[in-house]
């Protein structure tokens, strides 16, 4: 049993030969469809589609200004690319811990990580379920930071009743199969900003606005365009978007309610007011149990477990560059190397969830620290 598996078909099909048999294939109708297709569903002014999540918010942080020698705050426990967006552009990622039961950035420990050198805040809303924003948004305002969300694995997420994407400044989703919906590779970056916005549709196509009959090059931009090849599947994923986030979520409340109860883990939650779009369900297993064991035993019984993601100081370039210790980062390094994601994905039958939740039981017992 894979991990997630795309719910991907002959409309998806379909809709790349469409494209193919055009022969247009680069940003275009399909592109600005898919665009439009976002705002309306998420309520954001404005969407630009990229290349993926990785160079949507390297993109972002750029047009919002943040310059080499800066510091970018950001939470400690993420997928690596939320840092490297910031390397990349010479500035320098601040990590901040979590909250334990939501993994997400603890916003009482935001202010004291914010210095004269801080341009920028960048939440995630991890694997799905949205930061506190309100919380990160009042620290912002007090210092007069942009908020740019990581919002790769919350497309359909939302808080208050708003959506994922459009809690802050400017917001970017993925589109990696591993994400809620999929282009193959691609992403999205949404604001509400109309100067933001313009800048980010310029630096996205090399710095250029047309002219009458040629390009003028107004910036040192980047090509991070989406193709109409992958904005064609992603139309055709957005049809069914409703259908997937649904599914994500009925899928993760019938695996809870067979794996609550189990001695030495802790299922995930989902705070009043947010709905949560499990792109991962990620479990946190008691300091008793030996995650990596646990991991090892699932695969015999042929179900695919990984870590939740990843404590990113603990990664070799940042230990290198930035040494920080563990004790700075406690419930970080907790979660890396105590969270487990399950399989979850809307294809799943209450057979494949009887099959995870014994196979973890059985696992669980089996790795306990001795
Ligand atoms: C997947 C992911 C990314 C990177 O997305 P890509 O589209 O693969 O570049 C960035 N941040 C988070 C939190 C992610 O989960």
């Amino acid at each position: 049993m894979r991990l997630n598996i795309p719910l991907t078909g002959e409309p998806e099909v379909e809709a790349v030969r469409e494209v193919i048999e055009s022969g247009y294939l680069t940003q275009g109708a399909k592109t600005a469809a898919f665009e439009s297709t976002v705002r309306a569903y998420t309520g954001a002014r404005h969407a630009a589609a990229v290349s993926s999540a990785t160079t949507g918010l390297h993109l972002a942080l750029v047009a919002l200004g943040v310059q080499p020698g800066d510091e970018v705050v950001i939470p400690g426990f993420s997928f690596p690319a939320t840092a490297n967006a910031v390397i990349q552009q010479g500035a320098i990622p601040v990590f901040v811990d979590i909250d334990e039961s939501s993994f997400n950035l603890d916003p009482a420990l935001l202010e004291s990580a914010i210095t004269e050198r801080t341009t920028a805040i960048m939440p995630v809303h991890a694997f799905g379920l949205c930061a506190d924003m309100d919380a990160i948004n009042g620290v912002a305002a007090r210092h007069g930071l942009p908020v740019l969300e990581d919002a790769a694995c919350a497309l359909g997420g939302t808080y208050d009743g708003r959506h994922a994407g459009t809690l802050g400044t400017a917001g970017v989703y993925s589109f990696h199969p591993r994400k809620i919906i999929t282009t193959a590779e691609g992403g999205m970056i949404t604001t509400n900003d109309d100067a933001l916005a313009e800048r980010i549709g310029v630096l996205r196509a090399h710095g250029a606005v047309r002219g009458e009959l040629f390009m003028e090059f107004v910036d040192a931009g980047f090509n991070y365009r989406l193709s109409d090849v992958h904005s064609a599947i992603g139309l055709a994923q957005m049809a069914r978007i409703d259908d997937i986030v649904a599914g994500r979520r009925r899928a993760a409340s019938e695996l809870t309610s067979r794996i609550s109860g189990v001695d030495g883990l802790r299922v995930p939650s989902e705070p009043a007011g947010t709905a949560h779009t499990f792109q991962s369900y990620v479990v946190m297993l008691d300091d008793g149990i030996d995650r990596d064991q646990v991991i090892r035993h699932m695969r015999t019984r042929d179900v695919e477990t990984t870590l939740g993601t990843y404590g990113m100081h603990l990664q070799p370039y940042f230990r290198e560059r930035f040494a920080i210790a563990d004790e700075d980062l406690p419930r970080t390094t907790r979660a890396h190397h105590q969270a487990l994601t399950l399989p979850l994905y809307p294809q799943l039958t209450g057979d494949d969830m009887d099959v995870i939740a014994d196979a973890l039981r059985w696992s669980l017992q089996e790795s306990a620290r001795r």
